[in-house]
């Protein structure tokens, strides 16, 4: 971490075959059920054996977006869909490794980065937690939570007040935000909450503001400014 490489980082990571299966299935059958009918193709290839689950797995966990979409290809299946139904059944594990990872390493001070301590990803919320409204990143992936300077660009480190500011759309609920940043471009959506958010509240929360995320991007601004992985 001291180098800047979050601990999940280079891990061989072990998916059981089955299991993974079985999840992406799951997932497949109940998205469609619901009314994703765009879902079908990808169910089938499931079904048929025609995708490897462990290896979807294995890609979303390395961030290595062109080959899932190269394995999508060759299936004629929608590469974003699968990498979007890929990273949703690798959520439990990462959950899993993230309770256990957490507790051992101390991040204040030693990691200020956007992306996920644990996992990598690029942090999917803020929170402004407790009394002392202290700024944590959250991760919308394994759920780790690390805590921030308040006034710095959490992409970019520019601390220039007067390339900070804050979105306060019209409608919005009272204790969420969106700041950004005028040097990079880039936003992030803040909560301020009493108590952290669990891992499964953060995915509600994340959807439950969309409409933040479409009003900061009509501006200009991106979440990350410089995307790392995915579609
Ligand atoms: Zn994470
Ligand atoms: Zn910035």
């Amino acid at each position: 971490m001291s180098e800047g490489e979050f601990l999940l980082h280079g891990a061989v990571l072990v998916f059981d075959h089955d299991a993974a299966r079985e999840l992406l299935l799951g997932l497949a059958r109940n998205l469609e059920e619901v009314g994703l009918v765009a879902l079908s193709p990808i169910r089938v290839a499931l079904e048929g054996n025609r995708l490897i689950p462990e290896e979807l797995l294995g890609h979303v966990s390395d961030g290595d977006y062109p080959l899932l979409a190269a394995r999508a290809e060759e299936q004629a299946l929608d590469a974003p869909l699968l990498w979007t139904l890929t990273q949703s059944a690798l959520k439990p594990a990462l959950r899993a490794w993230c309770g256990e990872l957490a507790p051992l390493v101390h991040t204040t001070g030693v990691w200020e980065s956007a992306c996920c301590f644990i996992c990598g990803a690029p942090a999917s919320l803020g929170e402004l937690q407790g009394n002392e409204q202290a700024k944590h990143l959250r991760c919308g992936q394994c759920g780790a939570d690390w805590l921030i300077r308040r006034l710095q660009c959490i992409y970019c480190g520019n601390e220039d007040p007067s390339l900070l500011g804050i979105l306060s759309p019209e409608g919005r609920r009272e204790n969420v935000r969106v700041e950004v940043c005028d040097k990079c471009h880039g936003y992030l959506k803040v909560v301020a909450r009493f108590a952290p958010a669990s891992p499964e509240e953060l995915a509600v929360e994340d959807l439950s503001t969309l409409s933040l995320d479409f009003f900061a991007q009509e501006r200009g601004y991106r979440c990350p400014p410089l995307r790392r992985d995915g579609p």
